[in-house]
């Protein structure tokens, strides 16, 4: 099997002009990040709300224009490409938006959902009725669904036709946007358990956005954890939950709600706001927020490292098991 990556992004920068005439201000929202993504791999893209998630993911979708950087598709650069350069090659990769029941069209029938990307793409020629019945069982939806209404389904139902729709061309790529928001915990499962078969059964990739870290544990075989649209820190998904060597990485998965009460206690937590944009903090941008943060931390800016299974920029990395220091009351 051909082992290129599908996706290579490179140093990837999205430049928002905000405020008005006169008084604009350019917001780096995504500042040079880089990534690569093979067939049959999953790659989460991890942080709180604003930290650039959805803006990368739309960049490289082509929704998005990125001010610096590469996208490389199947060995094509595409950023820069116009809307209709772009229509062909949105048959090899599907965007999943975040609301499962909102995102699908409330007077059309299911099986005109599942179908109209065929329809957009010129496939009319195509018995739409046998492609919705090819569709709906891959996502374990019984036929008879076809002639339902999204009004009539489940938020997980919903979820299963978003996801019959982003496979109807065959695609290589898939980017999922909060797969699961809005959906109960056991629903959760259902969904996730689904992308992973499809992924191994279509050999498709996957780039998952989620703050949702039992979804990144569940399905991602690499991540990144994204700070100010930077990452600050990316690797293997096991070794980054078994050991997270970036503090904001220690405190997202502090955060992570989980059953063992012993765990609870160890919650990591945040103080201050996450900056603006428009005025990123000197040196590490994290600093104002970091329970280790040195004097150094907030002058110079950490530089980039590759260790063994992961790369972070951090001057000072935390062992396994780091607790934040105590500071003295003031
Ligand atoms: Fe914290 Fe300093 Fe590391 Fe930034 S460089 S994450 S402030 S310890």
């Amino acid at each position: 099997m051909n082992d290129d990556p599908i996706l290579k992004v490179e140093d990837v920068e999205v430049t928002f002009t905000v405020g008005r005439i006169g008084r604009r201000n350019a917001i780096l929202g995504v500042a040079g990040v880089s990534f690569e993504l093979r067939r049959g791999e999953t790659f989460a893209l991890v942080g709180e709300s604003g930290s650039g998630k959805t803006t990368l993911a739309r960049a490289v979708n082509g929704l998005q224009a990125i001010s610096a950087g590469a996208i490389t598709f199947e060995g094509q650069r595409i950023d820069g490409l116009d809307r209709k350069a772009m229509k062909p090659l949105r048959r090899r990769m599907s965007m999943m938006f975040q609301d499962p029941v909102g995102s699908l069209s409330p007077r059309m029938s299911v099986g005109d959902i599942v179908t109209e990307p065929l329809r957009i793409h010129g496939f009319e020629g195509r018995d739409l009725k046998d492609e919705a019945a090819r569709l709906l069982p891959l996502v374990g939806l019984p036929l008879e669904y076809a002639d339902r209404y999204p009004h009539q389904l489940s938020g997980g139902q919903a979820r299963r036709v978003g996801v019959a729709r982003a496979i109807a061309l065959d695609p290589v790529l898939i980017i999922a946007d909060e797969p699961t928001a809005g959906l109960d915990v056991s629903v959760q499962g259902e969904v996730l358990n689904l992308l992973n078969e499809l992924r191994e059964r279509l050999g498709l990739a996957m780039v998952i956005i989620t703050h949702n870290l039992h979804v990144v544990h569940h399905v991602a075989d690499r991540m990144a954890v994204m700070y100010l649209g930077r990452f600050v820190e990316t690797g293997a998904t096991q070794a980054v939950f078994g050991a997270p060597a970036h503090p904001y990485t220690a405190a997202l998965l502090s955060a992570n709600p989980e059953p063992d009460p012993d765990r609870a206690q160890n919650r990591i937590s945040l103080p201050a706001e996450v900056p603006s944009l428009l005025a990123r903090p000197a040196g590490c941008e994290f600093h104002t927020r970091c329970p280790w943060a040195r004097d150094n931390c907030r002058t110079v800016a950490p530089p980039r490292v590759a260790l063994e299974d992961r790369s972070l920029s951090c001057h000072y990395p935390l062992k396994p098991g780091a607790r934040p220091p105590r500071r003295e009351r003031p």
